[in-house]
């Protein structure tokens, strides 16, 4: 899965990281797309100013690479502040959190991505931090343990993650904002593309921009690696400049197709066709015939097949739609069980 080229997940491989740092968006205006996000921040971020008090907790969610960390780190620059950056599961123990807060100053943030992954021990801990800025640390074992509530600078935190529905209750009431980020539009994504194509010196043309974006999944982290990938390959087998031949060359390589599916997407559809009939299945059973982790499939493969209709969810598993079949080149026969979504 890891060498995906559509996989979502910020870690493939240093290179690709130090290239994502360069193509941070700084400011609200370089940050493209999310028009409602950002005005409802940039509302939020004048009243914190004005009234002279930390910005309220935020907590931002959706699909992998449409640019949670970005707008953090936007939001720290706006409001002029620090920004610490850690992950749920990198916060182990009480401890760790109580060490990361205590280190920070007023007015800072702290982002924590897939906060979703933070220890219920943990979790408990922060929800007093949130709320009072106050940190309840035990001292001792036993009959002699005593309790020593410390006071803390007044922060932010920004929480990140792909599923809401994983987050406990009592943690999500903690944040006063909760957005959720959108799939952009192609539109946006050519633009995203054609910043990136102006910071990294590539050439590319308008119409090969266009092809790239219509197969970037709708998600800048995915449109920025695909532009790097033709991009080496237009260096090997052109001149460097990316146009419409060199485009479609090099995806064709990369085995994306039109809609930006790869063989795993494809695998993935196709199985529900033929071997279950268009569907319904329990994720688990397409867990199984991809080889992916559960919440890989929850989390990165299916929000985009979703968007783009090819797959629904329904209470008795996934299923393909009409879509589906004509994408696949695949007939529906009349065994095939999910009727309604032919209409
Ligand atoms: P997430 O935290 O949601 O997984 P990131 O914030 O790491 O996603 O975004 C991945 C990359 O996509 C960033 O490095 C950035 O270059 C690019 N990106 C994300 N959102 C935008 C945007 N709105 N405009 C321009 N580039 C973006």
């Amino acid at each position: 899965m890891i060498d995906r080229i559509v996989n979502t997940a910020s870690d493939i491989d240093s290179d690709d990281s130090d290239i994502e740092v360069t193509l941070r968006p700084k400011d609200f205006n370089g940050y493209i797309g999310q028009d409602r996000l950002k005005a409802n921040l940039k509302l939020a971020i004048a009243a914190a100013k004005k009234r002279d008090e930390p910005l309220d907790h935020i907590l931002l969610y959706g699909p992998p690479g449409l640019g949670k960390t970005t707008m953090a780190s936007v939001i720290a620059n706006e409001m002029n502040a620090q920004i610490r950056i850690t992950s749920g599961p990198a916060v182990e123990r009480p401890g760790d959190l109580a060490s990361l807060l205590t280190n920070l100053s007023d007015d800072d943030i702290l982002f924590i991505d897939e906060i979703h992954r933070l220890h219920r021990t943990v979790e408990e801990v922060l929800y007093t931090a949130m709320e009072d800025f106050k940190l309840d640390i035990m001292l001792g074992k036993g009959p002699s343990a005593r309790s020593l509530r410390l006071d803390l600078p007044k922060f932010t935190i920004i929480g990140a993650t792909t599923r809401t529905g994983a987050i406990a209750a009592p943690l999500r009431d903690r944040f006063g904002m909760v957005h959720r980020l959108d799939f952009y539009t192609v539109e946006q994504i050519e633009a995203i593309i054609a910043r990136a194509a102006k910071i990294l010196n590539v050439k590319i043309d308008s119409p090969a921009a266009n092809i790239l974006a219509n197969r970037a999944r709708l998600t800048p982290r995915i449109a920025n690696r695909l532009l790097k990938r033709v991009r080496d390959y237009a260096d090997i087998n052109g001149d460097g400049v990316i146009d419409t031949d060199i485009a479609y060359r090099a995806l064709k390589l990369l085995d994306i197709d039109e809609l930006g599916l790869d063989s795993t997407d494809r695998l993935l559809l196709a199985t529900i066709i033929d071997n279950y009939r268009g569907g319904p299945v329990g994720v688990e059973t397409l867990a199984a015939i991809t080889a992916e982790e559960r919440t890989t499939i929850e989390d990165m493969i299916e929000p985009y097949l979703l968007q783009i209709g090819l797959l629904e969810r329904t209470p008795r598993g996934r299923q393909v739609t009409a879509k589906t079949y004509t994408h696949l080149g695949k007939t529906k026969t009349a065994s095939d069980s999910n009727q309604s979504s032919l209409v």
